[in-house]
């Protein structure tokens, strides 16, 4: 299919877009990437009157560090991140979890801004930003503002976007000396959207974990954050009977759902498997 036609602008500036989407509300979206909206616009699941193709923002693009914290504009592509060192060197679950989203082709187009404004729960960017204490800019007629991952996500495919504001850049504080990342997912196939996935950071002491920052994504609406099973091993070596009571835990802390690719009880085992396996790598190092 082919999508309702549309009016296309291409501005220069995020005054320009602001300037943009103040005057068409609703009717406006932004164009990043493509590669989730056009597939949409596509399959007429969304037919905006005015598509604003924010590519021409250079400005919004690249990765700057900043201090204690890495700047990574919202038009920044998944393969720049991907390939970033400054990623590697200082945000290394991002590494971790970048070969996992979708295929080499969607990562050269798709950005950083679209995957988080997009929301997807199974996305795994924003169950990563919410590991790490990021922080998303946000801009608009009054501004910047900066709202904490794990309060941008408010419920399926729902941010705390307003209407008239566009995501700038994503702010992540640089990895502390003695914490580790460590990331798994379970998809059909390499590629696709995960069926369940978990970021972890936390604290490694001599094999003690301690402020473990566990977060599930593709088993709700939003990034779950697994607060029982982080609580769980606060203070604990990672051995049979530490991961059995994380394990235990998750039961309060995630709720899965039954669809297409698999049911609840089976996305729970996957959950729980997950976290062994994450554990036991945060131990490893
Ligand atoms: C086959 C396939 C498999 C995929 N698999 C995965 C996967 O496993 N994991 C994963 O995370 N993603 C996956 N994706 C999605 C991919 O990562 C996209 O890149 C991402 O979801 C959207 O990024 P984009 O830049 O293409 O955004 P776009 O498609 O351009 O935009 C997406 C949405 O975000 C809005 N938006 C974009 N940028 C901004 C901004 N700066 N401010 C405000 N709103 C903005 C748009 O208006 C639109 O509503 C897959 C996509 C496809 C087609």
């Amino acid at each position: 299919m082919k999508p309702s036609a549309f009016n296309y602008a291409k501005p220069s500036s995020v005054d320009e877009v602001l300037g943009l989407l103040s005057e068409h509300g609703d009717e406006a979206t932004i164009l990043a990437g493509g590669q989730s909206l056009m597939p949409t616009m596509n399959m007429r699941l969304s037919a905006p009157s005015l598509v604003i193709d924010i590519n021409g923002l250079v400005d919004l693009s690249g990765i700057s560090s900043d201090g204690d914290s890495l700047r990574i504009g919202a038009l920044t592509r998944h393969v720049e991140i991907e390939n970033s060192p400054e990623i590697a060197k200082h945000a290394p679950l991002i590494a971790m979890a970048m070969p996992s989203i979708a295929h080499p082709a969607i990562r050269n187009r798709g950005t950083m801004g679209g995957s988080v404004a997009m929301a997807d729960p199974a996305a795994e960017l924003p169950a990563c930003l919410c590991a790490l204490g990021a922080e998303i800019e946000i801009t608009g007629s009054g501004g910047a503002r900066k709202v904490a991952a794990t309060d941008f996500f408010r419920g399926l495919y729902d941010t705390d976007l307003g209407d008239g504001e566009i995501l700038t850049a994503i702010e992540i504080p640089k990895i502390s000396a003695g914490y580790r990342s460590a990331f798994d997912e379970l998809a059909r196939r390499h590629g696709d959207y995960a069926m369940c996935g978990v970021a972890a950071h936390a604290k490694v002491d001599g094999g003690t974990i301690s402020d473990l920052r566990l977060v599930f994504f593709a088993v709700g609406g939003t990034p779950v954050a697994a607060a029982s099973a982080s609580a769980a091993m606060e203070g604990q070596s990672v051995d049979d009977n530490s991961i059995a009571a994380a394990q235990a835990a998750l039961e309060e802390d995630i709720s899965p759902f039954d669809d297409l690719h698999c049911s609840a009880t089976l996305r729970m085992h996957y959950a729980k498997e997950l976290t062994k396996h994450v554990l036991t790598t945060l131990a490893a190092g």
